[in-house]
């Protein structure tokens, strides 16, 4: 389908990301936390016939829904304390995950650390869904209980899976290695594992970015700020879900991003703090800059429109 006939254009009326940014202050607007509610894209849930909507979960979580078909990405609704996190052994929260999960087909997952990876089977079990992944995070699920007939793995070799009204497939590619360098809880997930456990139990695994197409459109996730062009060539995507953590570490990753896969519509992801409940009020993560990144994107010849969700916050791609 042409990208001109799938993608809405915005209202008219709407403003745009850069014409909100506000005055200029360096250091201030980079470690701010607060989200003005003006920068947020308003829509309410649409209808389940649509051919293409989006919505945000907080981290980089998403659902895509397609003609009443739900596919996941990376959902994280448990959501522990820093304190869970740091000191203790999590677990998916079922009580959140009813809250916020009222249909899913399948999931697919970029790569196994907790705040991607954790809810996936807990999902799965409660409504039979298909996942997809690494064998890292199939190894999670194996630990969790699923049937083997639940589990697809995803090995960024260009293989393709018909998920309903979607095309699913997933592209090598790598974390952020925004720690100091270095990548947080390397390694891979070798055997099956089972929660609860310490957050470094969840390896990286092998990264991957999720790509699905349907009628309505593309959408490519993903979920970790790096990129691997090499892998993406020739690829496209109408929309792409950007992580915005952890970016600094990956030079020019906005511009790359933007040039490699020359969506039409962005929206950026994993820039809240995803230790905070799903019905706090919801804070940047400090350092992240969604304004610095909104200016990054319009800086970039042929940028794409901008959608900042708010939490479970919808966007309708292809009515
Ligand atoms: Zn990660």
């Amino acid at each position: 389908m042409g990208r001109d006939q799938s993608l809405q254009a915005p209202p008219a009326q709407q403003p745009t990301a850069q014409a909100l940014r506000p005055p200029a202050s360096g250091l201030l607007q980079r470690l701010t936390t607060a989200v003005p509610e003006s920068l947020y894209h308003q829509q309410d849930r649409p209808p389940e016939q649509t051919r293409l909507a989006l919505q945000w979960l907080g981290t980089a979580g998403f659902r895509l829904l397609c003609q009443g078909h739900h596919l996941w990405f990376d959902p994280h609704l448990s959501r522990h304390s820093l304190s869970q996190l740091a000191l203790g052994r999590i677990a998916p929260d079922p009580l959140r995950i009813r809250a916020d999960v009222d249909r899913a087909d399948a999931i697919a997952v970029g790569h196994s650390h907790f705040d991607h990876a954790l809810d996936a089977p807990a999902i799965a079990k409660l409504h039979g869904s298909r996942v997809y992944g690494a064998s890292d995070t199939l190894n999670y699920c194996r630990g969790a209980g699923l049937e083997e007939s639940q589990l697809f793995e995803i090995q960024g070799d260009g293989r393709v899976y018909a998920e309903g009204p979607f095309q699913l497939t997933g592209y090598r590619s790598e974390h952020s290695p925004f720690l100091a360098g270095k990548v947080p809880f390397p390694g891979r997930i070798a055997k099956p594992l089972v929660a609860p456990a310490p957050i470094s139990a969840w390896r990286v695994g092998q990264v991957l970015t999720l790509h699905a197409q349907c009628c309505g459109g593309s959408v490519h996730h993903v979920g970790s700020a790096a990129l691997v062009e090499a892998e993406l060539r020739g690829v496209q995507a109408d929309v792409v879900l950007a992580c915005t953590i952890g970016r600094h570490a990956t030079p020019q990753f906005a511009r790359r991003l933007v040039e490699c896969l020359r969506p039409k519509v962005l929206i950026p992801c994993h820039w809240d703090q995803f230790w905070r409940p799903i019905d706090a009020p919801v804070k940047q993560i400090p350092g992240n800059d969604l304004q610095g990144f909104l200016n990054e994107v319009a800086a970039v010849p042929g940028a794409p429109e901008v959608r900042v969700l708010p939490m479970r916050g919808w966007t309708t791609i292809a009515a």
